[in-house]
């Protein structure tokens, strides 16, 4: 057993369209746990975390770099830019985190610059049916894994057998240029991209690793490991709002895939939700207002993407699409954050159910034809930062809560108060950082 306790190992899932806040849930719970492991996505998504006064961003890193305790490991279902994780690396060596504590996949692959290229175009090509992707080349990367064709950060770090590989891969990222309509003489040659490569992979060389064995190695010994989640169940590239939605699977059973780990490795699932809803890019959002209180949750709760500046669209909680989530990811406890957003608004809102245009309920499969029914509950203008216990809470506040428990089944175990790290409430009793016998 380890010595640091044995909280069950855990999987953190954002339960709507990503930027829950997941990064201050990890960090709570990392503190715990003896390896952090991200299994999806790429540096399309961004975890803000708040240290000391500081902000940081972590693109692709666990935000579990920040926990001395723990070992951080980037799994085989990410993909890498290479580019941007040194810079992320830089930034991390630059405020004293040593690397010695992080580990990467030779299984992950790697978004090369012409990923970033034909994502761009694609997009251009697409106009107003864009699907609003980051242009990070996260799309065309999981693409041609898919396709059989990707380069593997093992394949990055053997000049052979990547010059092997992108003299396969080149010519149909050319072709995809055409496709778009973009000029494929803009893109980055084989020489230019191998000379892009190497510098990049003499820095992943020793960070390089198998990390299902590691993993593995971990589970004998009984070292709790928190899986962090990016992106959101609703962008699921199966289950979320397809066609606008993530390349990869988001959910707590990608990370089965994504780490090489077991379902019955996974001891817990907590879900991440705000207290309203925010969605960044194009795609269906049944919730979304206009109004003042859009203006009030966007500019209190600083609604603009960590990763692109991006404004956020804002709406209210949305229930129905919340208790699918729920089912989706099998979550156990939930995590609600941002409540101190809703202080000052005269009145809040619960998203209660959808009725599709004939007067049906619509199922979440449906959810681009879906007109929300509220509920309407009393706001209050007092702050929430600092709570440390709900019975001290505004009565609308705890009210509010209540009503969200009720409807979506499952305990409120942490509160986010405020933007701060120590700005969360923890339920005494269900604290899922708690160590299990
Ligand atoms: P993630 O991708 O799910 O980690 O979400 P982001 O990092 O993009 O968004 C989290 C942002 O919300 C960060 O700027 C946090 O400091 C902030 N944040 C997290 N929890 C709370 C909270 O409870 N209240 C407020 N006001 N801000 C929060």
């Amino acid at each position: 057993m380890s010595s640091r306790g044995s909280m069950p190992n855990t999987v953190v899932v954002g339960l709507q369209w990503g930027d829950e806040g997941k990064g201050k849930v990890v960090d709570h719970l990392a503190a715990h746990a003896r390896w952090v492991v991200r299994f999806q996505g790429g540096n399309n998504a961004g975890h803000t975390l708040v240290v000391n006064g500081e902000k940081v961003v972590l693109h692709v890193v666990p935000s579990g770099i920040l926990q001395p305790g723990a070992t951080c490991v980037v799994a085989g279902g990410v993909v890498i830019d290479p580019a941007v994780f040194c810079t992320e690396l830089d930034g991390l060596v630059a405020r004293g985190v040593g690397l010695d504590r992080l580990r990467v996949s030779t299984e992950a692959f790697v978004i090369l610059p012409s990923h970033r290229a034909v994502d761009a175009a694609r997009e251009d090509a697409l106009g107003a049916a864009r699907i609003g992707t980051t242009r990070r080349g996260i799309g065309p990367a999981y693409e041609d894994k898919v396709a059989r064709r990707g380069v593997r950060v093992g394949d990055l770090l053997d000049p052979a057998r990547l010059d092997a590989r992108l003299r396969a891969l080149l010519p149909v990222h050319a072709h995809a240029m055409r496709g778009a309509g973009a000029d494929p003489a803009s893109l980055p040659s084989l020489a230019d991209t191998l000379a892009w490569a190497a510098p990049l992979a003499a820095r992943l060389r020793p960070l390089a690793a198998d990390t299902v064995a590691l993993l593995h190695g971990a589970l004998e010994r009984g070292e709790p490991i928190l899986f962090e989640g990016a992106q959101g169940t609703l962008l699921d590239l199966d289950h979320g709002t397809y066609p606008f939605v993530t390349s990869s699977t988001t959910l707590a059973g990608g990370v089965c895939a994504g780490a090489g780990v077991g379902p019955r490795d996974i001891g817990q699932v907590v879900g991440v939700a705000k207290a309203y809803a925010t969605r960044v890019g194009e795609g269906p959002f049944p919730t979304e207002i206009f109004d003042a209180a859009a203006d009030h949750i966007r500019r209190v709760g600083a609604e603009f993407g960590s990763t692109t500046g991006r404004p956020r669209r804002c709406g209210w909680l949305d229930i129905p699409l919340l208790r699918h989530a729920v089912r989706l990811n099998g979550v156990s406890a939930l995590a609600l954050t941002k409540l101190d957003v809703l202080s000052g608004l005269p009145a809040v809102r619960l998203c209660v159910g959808h009725r599709g245009p004939d007067g049906q309920p619509c199922g979440a499969g449906r959810v681009a034809e879906a007109e929300p029914v509220y509920e309407e509950l009393p706001g209050w203008a007092e702050p929430v930062a600092g709570v440390t216990a709900r019975d001290d809470l505004p009565a609308a506040a705890r009210a509010y809560l209540a009503r969200v428990e009720a409807l979506v089944g499952v305990p409120i175990v942490l509160l986010g108060t405020g933007p701060r790290r120590e700005d969360l409430w923890i339920r005494p009793d269900m604290d899922p950082a708690a160590p299990r016998p």
